[in-house]
This record gives structure tokens, sequence and C-alpha cells, in this order.
């Protein structure tokens, strides 16, 4: 394989930059190349990561192939299962989508075209409404709407969440002053907060100036965290939480089920509602031994005083499933998809 460069770019990162046309000759050299490190003294503890484009992608320009080769290790990370990545067509796509984006958010949130959507919780039973979930949208000039998949990822990675949340805060709030003033029923709304939050240190000052400037209690904006990201730092997170929720803020945890969800978590963290992520429903999954799971879920986490909300329940009998289980707040597009500000006031 003389026509293929292989370097090590630093820790365990490697990029190849190869003309060759058969992927499978590549995998071949990765393949030999992880053998080889296995087989020195620390190799066994390492997991070689490859980055690998080819020449015709850019007529052979040494430099433009490592960028690209850095592209495809960076963007195979965490999604691909293998230990390489070839650069292609897709992530070129997926790049200069990132990077519109990238350059046009700064003005998307000046000039408004992140937008609030609302999905009411309801009362199995009784069909009351007695609660939201704040879901952003962005309403793109040409793109329509673009929905928070997309650029959620994208905003974590570059810390623009941090804005995009607060101002999510605000329009709730600025919202709840609204339904306040004209006289409309007074629910909470949860508004999702990204982990980076966490880090930050006027997180509670924040929260606090948010809320005192439109005059909203605490129990007005319940903040949603997933589990998931409680664990980069669990320790930090429970003093942060404790702090907050010590303030008198409502902590709901997101996805509850979904990831690598531990029970020890609810031991050391304050949590007031828990929601149920909506894998548990899944027609599929709800075996019955899925059913138990989810029924002493839901009895466990009213011993501990937590409320419960089943998260993105669709069919009537999921619906009738929780009613049995004692589950008693739900969402989803069953009873409600998300909906803009103006039709949730009109609906409800
Ligand atoms: P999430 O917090 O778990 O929000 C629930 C998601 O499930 C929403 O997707 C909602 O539209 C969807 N959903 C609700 N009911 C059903 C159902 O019955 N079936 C199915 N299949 N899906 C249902 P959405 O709006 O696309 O939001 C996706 C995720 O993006 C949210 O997941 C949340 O993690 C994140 N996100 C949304 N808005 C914000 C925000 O303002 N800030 C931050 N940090 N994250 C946000
Ligand atoms: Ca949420
Ligand atoms: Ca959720």
């Amino acid at each position: 394989l003389f026509r293929s460069i292989c370097a090590r770019i630093y820790a365990d990162v490697f990029y190849i930059l190869t003309d060759y046309q058969e992927d499978s000759d590549i995998i071949q050299l990765v393949n030999d190349i992880t053998k080889k490190i296995s087989g020195l003294e620390y190799g066994p503890m390492l997991r070689p990561c490859f980055g690998i484009s080819r020449g015709e992608e850019c007529e052979n320009s040494i430099t433009l192939l490592c960028e690209l080769a850095a592209f495809a290790h960076k963007y195979g990370k965490g999604k691909s299962l293998t230990t390489w990545t070839f650069y292609n067509a897709a992530i070129r796509e997926d790049i200069i989508e990132e990077k519109q984006l990238e350059s046009e958010m700064e003005f998307a949130l000046r000039s408004g075209q992140f937008k609030v959507f609302l999905q009411p919780q309801y009362v199995i039973g009784t069909r009351e409404v007695v609660g939201a979930e704040a879901l952003v949208r962005w309403e793109h000039p040409e793109k329509g709407m673009v929905y928070p998949s997309k650029f959620i990822p994208l905003f974590e990675k570059n810390e623009f969440i941090l804005k995009l949340d607060e101002y999510v805060w605000e329009r709730v709030c600025m919202l709840l002053k609204r339904w306040e003033r004209l006289g409309m029923k007074q629910i909470p709304i949860a508004v999702n907060m990204s982990r980076l939050h966490l880090r930050s240190p006027d997180l509670k000052e924040k929260l606090n100036y948010i809320l005192e400037k439109y005059q909203i209690p605490k129990s007005g904006l319940e903040l949603e965290l997933t589990e998931n990201l409680l664990f980069e730092d669990l320790d930090n997170a429970i003093r942060i939480l404790a702090g907050l929720r010590d303030e008198g803020f409502t902590l709901n945890m997101d996805d509850f089920g979904s990831g690598y969800s531990s029970l020890n978590m609810l031991r050391n963290i304050p949590i007031d509602v828990l929601k149920i992520d909506r894998n548990f429903f899944d027609e599929k999954i709800l075996t019955p031994r899925g059913k138990i799971i989810v029924k002493y879920v839901v009895s466990m986490a009213k011993e501990l005083n937590m409320r419960i909300v089943a998260e993105g329940v669709e069919t009537a009998a999921q619906e009738s499933f929780l009613k049995e289980i004692g589950c008693d707040v739900a969402q989803g597009y069953y009873f409600s998809r998300p909906i803009s500000i103006e039709e949730f006031e009109k609906k409800f």
C-alpha cells in the first residue's frame, strides 16, 4: 500500500491519506496497524481511531487531505461503530450545513427566528392540562421549520446553547407574565437545560434575574435535565442542583430510563419530577416484563415523593396502562403534539 500515507497525529488518532479505490485494502491496513499496536507494551489498552481521506477528493493536496481526514475522524467519533471513518459526500454535506447554521445562529436569535413551542401535559383520566414543556424550533427563512435534533448537538459543541436556553427561559417567563395579566390559569412550564449550564458559576443568578425581571415565582419554571448529562461530574452536578432546589426551583429528570439510568442517581440528586422516557412505552418493549419495570418505577417514584410524567405517549393502550399503574400525568402525540404559543392559547 505504498500509495497511502498513514500517520499518527496525536494520542490514538491516526490519519490515512490514500488514492486507493478499494475500501477493503484500507480496512486491511487499519487492521494491520491496530494489531501491531496491540502487540506493544501498552498496546492492549489503546484503541487507535482512523480518519481516512482519498486523493480524488482534492487532487492530492496533502494539506487538504489531512483536513478531510480530520473531519472524517471527528465525524466518526461517537457515531461510528468501527474505528475508522472514510471522508465522503454525506460528511461534506453535513459539515457545510453545520457551518451554514453556525454562521446564521446569532442573527437568527436576534431576529426572533427561534420559536418556543409548547407541548401540554395532561392528567390521565380527567384530561386536565396541568403543565407544558417548552420545546424550541428554528423557523428558518429558507429551510422552513428546523427541529432541535438538527441544531442542539451543534449548539452544544459551540456552546451557543447557553444563549439559546436563556432566550427560551426568558420567552417562557414573558409568556407566564402575559397569562397572569390576562387572568388565565397559571400552569408551570418545563424548560430544557443543557448540561453546559452546570459549569457556569452564575447559573442561579441568571435564573433569578430572569424570574425577577418578570416577577415569576420559582414554581412557574421547571428545570429539565437529562439523566445522561449528570454523569460527567456527578458531585458537581449534585451540588449545583441541590443549591437550585434549596432556592425553590423544581427539578425534572428528563428521559429517565433512556440511557445509563441509575437508581443510584435518584438517591443522590434531589429530583421533584421523574419524566419516564418514551422508550419505556414502546409497544414492542411493553412486554409483561417491561410492564412490571414501569409499574415499579412509578411506585418507587411515588414513595420518594416525586411526581411522574410519562413522555411520548402515542396510543390509547399506553394511556390505559399508565392509568392502571397509577401514573398521573402524561405528555405525548396521543394528546397533543408540541404546538405554537398562539395555538396553545386558543386551545387551552
Ligand atoms: P425532550 O426534552 O425529550 O423533548 C421531547 C421530545 O419528544 C420533543 O422533540 C417532542 O416533540 C417529542 N415528542 C413528544 N411527544 C412525542 C410522542 O408521542 N412520540 C414521539 N416519537 N415523540 C414525542 P423535539 O421538540 O424535537 O425536541 C428534541 C429534544 O431537543 C428534546 O428532547 C430536548 O432534549 C432538546 N430540546 C428542545 N428544546 C430545547 C431547548 O430549548 N433547550 C435545550 N437545551 N434542549 C432542547
Ligand atoms: Ca425535555
Ligand atoms: Ca424527554
